[in-house]
């Protein structure tokens, strides 16, 4: 918040006869006669004189006048020249002398107050409120994937970067539904209470249902059948559904993979899903997203991953494969 204070220079007319040597003005040095002009113990020819003396606009670079404005150290000839230099409010443009920033982005109090879209997490004026309550800005509705046709054609997309970052293309590739909120948390059950339900936009569920033929008191055959769907939340934007992809699928690697060698606790598997799509965002030059993944509070979800970045560093899949295995 600008702390600003308004000053004036009071400049005093005098009028009274001089010594042609002793008064000269403090600027020009001419010799002052009749009336001149005083101010704070210096004498001035001319107001245009003393005007050079006051210090400079830091908007408009001309000298202030008798009234100006200082603000964070810098001085203003007024009101005017001071809102040029102030940050604008990202939506309204309103100069902002109280401002509240929002990953990166500037905002006047009642924008930051006001509605957020779930997907980018900005305020915004122009959107729309979709069926299960979700506000979603103009902005990201624009390229939204409602489509599960779309939906699929991510989906490999996704698989295709995780193999870039991994290295391993894992067996098949689940199936995919697009929910909504509720159907979102209803299908994570226990996990979908998580501090940051608002941020669930994914979650993997696997499936093993083994079926056994027995003759006469004996197995004589027996089939597994495993069915994998992933589930994301329907109306991400296409880099937010990648990220959210990103985690799902490796999930999916890590049971196709590394599940038959090692039973992993929850925080170190959601960690390196994590892991995964904070890779994937630092390629991309995703930072904002990269350091949401970092910094998040969660322990399972941001514990789990700095404790594997930690260990890993960056863009190590092949050490992580070699600990996975040997564990
Ligand atoms: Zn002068
Ligand atoms: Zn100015
Ligand atoms: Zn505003
Ligand atoms: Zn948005
Ligand atoms: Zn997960």
């Amino acid at each position: 918040m600008p702390n600003s204070r308004y000053f004036s220079v009071i400049l005093l007319l005098v009028s009274f006869a001089i010594s042609a040597e002793a008064a000269r003005c403090s600027v020009c040095k001419n010799a002052l006669s009749g009336s001149y002009l005083t101010a704070e113990g210096k004498s001035f020819c001319s107001k245009l004189c003393h005007r050079r003396t006051l210090p400079t606009c830091a908007s408009c670079k001309e000298h202030v006048s008798g009234s100006f404005v200082i603000s964070e150290g810098k001085s203003y000839c007024g009101k005017k020249c001071l809102n040029i230099s102030l940050p604008k409010c990202t939506l309204c443009a309103q100069p902002l002398r109280q401002m509240f920033t929002i990953n990166g982005k500037k905002y006047c109090k009642a924008h930051a107050d006001g509605h957020r879209c779930f997907g980018c997490g900005l305020p915004f004026d122009a959107g729309k409120l979709l069926k299960d309550g979700r506000k979603q800005c103009a902005t990201c509705a624009k390229s939204a994937i409602f489509d599960p046709a779309n939906g699929l054609a991510r989906l490999r997309q996704a698989r295709a970067q995780l193999k870039a970052v991994t290295g391993i293309v894992s067996a098949s590739l689940p199936k995919l539904k697009l929910v909504d909120r509720p159907s979102l948390l209803r299908v994570m059950g226990e996990q979908g209470h998580m501090p940051d339900q608002m941020t669930a936009r994914g979650f993997y569920r696997r499936n093993e249902r083994t079926e056994t033929r027995s003759f006469a008191g004996r197995v004589v055959s027996a089939d597994t059948e495993v069915s994998e769907t992933i589930f994301i939340l329907s109306g991400l934007t296409p880099d937010q559904f990648l990220i959210t992809a990103i985690h799902e699928l490796t999930h999916d690697l890590i049971s196709e993979t590394y599940r038959p060698i090692a039973d992993l606790p929850r925080d170190l598997e959601e960690g390196l899903c994590q892991y995964t799509a904070a890779m994937y965002c630092r390629k991309q030059g995703w930072m904002q997203d990269y350091i949401t993944i970092d910094k998040s509070p969660d322990p399972i979800y941001g514990g789990g991953f700095r404790k594997v970045h930690k260990r890993f560093g960056n863009h190590n899949w092949k050490a992580i494969d070699r600990w996975l295995r040997t564990r």
